[in-house]
Parts: C-alpha cells; structure tokens; sequence
C-alpha cells in the first residue's frame, strides 16, 4: 500500500487570478474551437461543451437548442438502439455513446463522433474494446472513458481514443466514490489528463462536477478541450421527465431509477448513483445563455481572447473550499 501525500484539487479549490488585459468587451472573446483529430484526422468547430449521456438530458429537445450554439450533445444510451433519427440537427455536433456491447451499434452511426463509455476504464476488456471499436472504424472520431491518470489515458489514446474522458466520481449524481472509496479530485485530474493527451496531439472531456460557469472555466483552464455537463443541464423544459410542484427528478445512469427503466439489474451490479429532484428551470436556452456569458467573462479577466488561449492566461490560486458559499449560509 501506498499513500501519494501530493495534494489534488477540486474545482471549489481553486480561483483564477485576474491578469491585466488590453479587452474592453466580453463580445471580443471567440468561444468556438477547432480541434484536429488524431486517429479520425477529422477536424470540428464548435463551441466544446456537450450534454451528458444521460436519460434526463441526453434527449433530442435538447440536441435542438445545443446545436443552435454549436455545442454537442451525447444522446443517452436507449436512444443509440432505436431512435437515432430523432437527433436531426446539426449531426456533426452529436457523440454517441454506447458500452462495450453497443460496439456494432456505433459502428454503424453514420455522423458525429462515437464513444465508449463505460464507469471503470482501467480493464484490459475495456482497452481491448477501444481497439475493436478504432479496427472497424478507422476514420471515426472515438471518445473513451472514464479514467482518471495520465497512465490510462495514454493507454486508451494509444489503443486508438481521440478524445480521452476524464472523471471518476466528481458528478452530481454518482455515489462511487462514497460507495467505493474511488476517486480522484476532478481538478488535478483535468490536469493530468489533459497533459498526458496532448503530448500525444489526442484530446479530452472534463466529465462531472461543474455546478455553475465558474467551474467550466476553471475545467477549461486546467487543459480540458471539451467540458461535459449533466447536473447544469437538468431541471429544464428540454429534458427528458415531469415538472412536479417546482421540480424535476434527476437520477444518475447508475442509480435505481435508471436500472429499473432499463431493466439493468444483475447479481453483482450495485447501484451507484442517486436521484434527486432539481428545481424546474424554464428554457435550456436561457442557461445556455448564462453559461457562455460566464466563460467570456472570465476570458477578458485574464486577457484571453479566445478560449483556445484561457488556459496559456491562467494562474490558479488554491483557496479554502468556502469560497462558493454565498454569505456563509450554504
Ligand atoms: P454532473 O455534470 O451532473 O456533475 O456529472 C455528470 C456525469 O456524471 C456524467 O457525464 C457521468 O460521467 C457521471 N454519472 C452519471 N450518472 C452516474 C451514476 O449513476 N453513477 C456515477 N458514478 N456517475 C454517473
């Protein structure tokens, strides 16, 4: 047994320190990227946030507003098998994932990118899997995951990933870590992810744990080339479910709620996700809204005027984790 002393951080750990800027106007800041494929050799632009693949959220009303701004949606899972025409607009901005028994299913996407998707991504099976998947379709763009090290992400990038997704345990609904003890801060993980990945020209997904702007930034100044958003994107008109007295139910894809929807349950898969009911919030289109004018915002406090440059521009100061505590109330 070992016990690594070095810290890691979560998002709440860290602010950005404001730099001098020659900007006058968040308008002035390019939120859109390109990114170039290594295996694909596919090139996308877009602004690099994505819908997770979860029921609640990964559903075609959404795909609708998202792709109006250029960011990407993951359908959820169910939709892979039957209801792929339903994501119309603007196929480029989809990503499809599936699991290691959906690999003849994305082989026969015919747009976006297609990703393997799956809690654990330190199996031999799973690695195996990347390289099944990257032989029967050499010229997709493919994203795998989740891990968590610089390690496994060059492994997966090396067995034929474009794009490495990076998060075990940070997500809003997860209970792993609690149930498991695994984890990693998501911070320090985007990070060393995102290092590892780009010595190899390949990419990443910052996945979980963003709870306002604020975080996508900070995820997005870490390295990370596309932040994935589940909690964010909950509780609106667009997402799959029932308004009920001023809420919405939101249930992790590990969680009873999803086991039994789908018919998940064996002997050895515990559940290790929860359900929750967020407050009902209108149009996704209004967040949206929100959430791009937080990450210009914070582009022209460091002087980046484009996104590709906010994590050059970034200094991370670590701070007690109080500082999102409105008045010392929550
Ligand atoms: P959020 O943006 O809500 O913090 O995190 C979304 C991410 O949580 C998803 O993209 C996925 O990686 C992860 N996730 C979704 N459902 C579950 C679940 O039931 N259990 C676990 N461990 N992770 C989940």
């Amino acid at each position: 047994m070992l016990v690594n002393e070095e810290i890691k951080l979560d998002y709440s750990d860290v602010l950005i320190r404001p730099k001098r800027s020659t900007m006058s106007s968040r308008g002035e800041v390019n939120l859109e990227r390109t990114h170039n494929f290594l295996w694909s050799k596919k090139k996308w632009t877009g602004i690099p946030i994505m819908s997770s693949n979860m029921d609640t959220v990964g559903t075609p009303a959404m795909h609708k507003v998202l792709s109006k701004y250029k960011l990407i949606t993951c359908p959820a899972k169910h939709h892979l098998k039957k209801d792929q025409g339903k994501f119309k607009k603007g196929k480029a901005n989809i990503c499809w994932f599936g699991g290691i028994d959906d690999i003849n299913n994305l082989a026969k996407t015919a747009s976006g990118f297609i990703g393997l998707d799956v809690a654990n991504g330190y199996t031999i099976k799973f690695v195996d899997a990347v390289k099944k998947l990257r032989d029967k379709c050499p010229d997709a763009t493919i994203a795998a995951g989740n891990v968590v090290t610089a390690d496994m992400t060059q492994e997966l990038i090396l067995a034929g990933a474009d794009i490495v997704k990076v998060g075990i345990g940070p997500g809003s609904v997860c209970t792993t870590r609690i149930k498991t003890g695994i984890g990693y801060p998501q911070l320090s993980a985007v990070i060393e992810c995102a290092d590892a990945a780009h010595g190899l020209d390949a990419h990443i997904i910052a996945d979980g744990g963003c709870v306002n702007s604020g975080d996508i930034v900070k995820a997005f100044a870490a390295g990370a080339d596309f932040v994935m958003l589940g909690g964010m994107l909950a509780g609106h008109d667009e997402c799959d479910g029932k308004v009920e007295n001023g809420v919405m139910k939101f249930y992790g894809m590990a969680s009873e709620s999803a086991m039994s929807r789908h018919g998940n349950h064996n002997a050895y898969r515990g559940v290790e996700g929860k359900t929750v009911e967020v407050e009902y919030r209108g149009k996704a289109d209004d967040t949206i809204k929100d959430i791009l004018s937080g990450i210009r915002s914070a582009c022209t406090y460091v002087g980046a005027t484009r996104l590709k440059t906010l994590s050059k521009c970034t200094t991370f100061v670590r701070v007690n984790n109080t500082h999102n505590t409105i008045f010392g109330t929550e």
